[in-house]
């Protein structure tokens, strides 16, 4: 199986060589054998030196030849619900899909995954995480992944107005304002979202790029002494930051990954309808996210 390396970007795959081949038959029966080696995919790499992605177990219990896997906007705004079943049912007449709850990404997610699949199942939507979608063909692939993500298109918000005067006010060398119609304003615009951001992490990539949740600045309190707040609580330093009525900051180094993924928080919300009850990654499911070997190594990709 061909599969996108580990900190490597898919939109690069037309110019730089970003897949690795790894062994399939060892891997799917490690995954059924719930061997520890599954989540290692690097240990049944065939050739080359990048390392597969750490998402490969996902893709190899699939009977399909080509595994799309996605973490896409319109699916995220429904699986971060704690009511996301009952959406889905709605809006997926007509696909033969399957829903599997929030897991750690890896192998156990993947056996879940191959527990729910049924031989003609070709839609997974996985809990506070994203979609995969398999068929036989590439163009097969891209067809039913954009037909889904067609079905979960949810309309977004009313665009708001940030008070970039406000915001320049809280800025400060390390704490900057987002472009002026960057979504991420929004946040930090909407009650109700502001909340949702602040009380838990949504989706993995959000915690492994921006940390756990997001720092809303209190009244009078610095962006310093945010960070200080947040460090007492045991947490990573802040990168983004929402001030609310006002609208977002961001870490003036942040990287490329943590602009990305500050942008999909707010693309995420703003398809988020009122008094959508929302479910979050758990307090140890954050920490079962950030001890892993595995990210730490995307992450010093992402930095270098
Ligand atoms: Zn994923």
């Amino acid at each position: 199986m061909w599969i996108k390396a580990s900190g490597t970007l898919l939109a690069d795959a037309l110019t730089r060589d970003i897949f690795v081949p790894v062994d399939l038959p060892a891997m799917q029966i490690a995954i059924q054998e719930r061997h520890p080696r599954a989540d290692q995919p690097a240990e049944f790499c065939l050739s080359g030196t990048l390392r597969p992605s750490i998402e490969t177990s996902l893709h190899a219990v699939f009977a399909q030849r080509v595994v799309v896997h996605v973490h896409c906007v319109n699916t995220l705004a429904i699986v971060i619900r704690s009511d996301a079943p009952a959406i889905l049912a709605d809006k997926l007449k007509g696909f033969n899909w399957a829903f599997v709850p929030y897991v750690k990404p890896g192998a156990r997610l993947a056996a879940l995954v191959s527990n729910v699949l049924e031989p003609n199942t070709d839609v997974v939507l996985l809990g506070n995480h994203g979609l995969i979608v398999a068929a036989d063909t590439v163009d097969a692939a891209n067809t039913l992944l954009m037909r889904v993500i067609a079905a979960l298109n949810a309309p977004i918000r009313t665009l708001l107005n940030p008070d970039l005067q406000a915001l320049a006010v809280r800025a400060t060398p390390d704490f900057i304002s987002l472009r002026i119609d960057h979504p991420t304003h929004q946040v930090a615009l909407y009650p109700d979202l502001t909340a949702a951001a602040e009380v838990g992490s949504l989706y993995p990539d959000h915690v492994i790029f921006l940390g756990v949740a997001v720092t809303v600045l209190q009244a009078d309190e610095t962006p310093e002494e945010a960070v200080a707040r947040r460090s007492r609580s045991g947490l990573t330093p802040p990168i983004l930051m929402l001030v609310p009525g006002a609208g977002a900051l961001i870490r003036s180094d942040a990287t490329p990954s943590a602009l990305a993924l500050a942008q999909c928080l707010g693309d995420v919300l703003l398809r988020l309808p009122e008094r959508a009850p929302v479910q979050i990654i758990t307090a140890e499911q954050n920490a079962e996210l950030l001890d892993w070997d595995a990210e730490k190594y995307r992450q010093a990709l992402n930095v270098s």
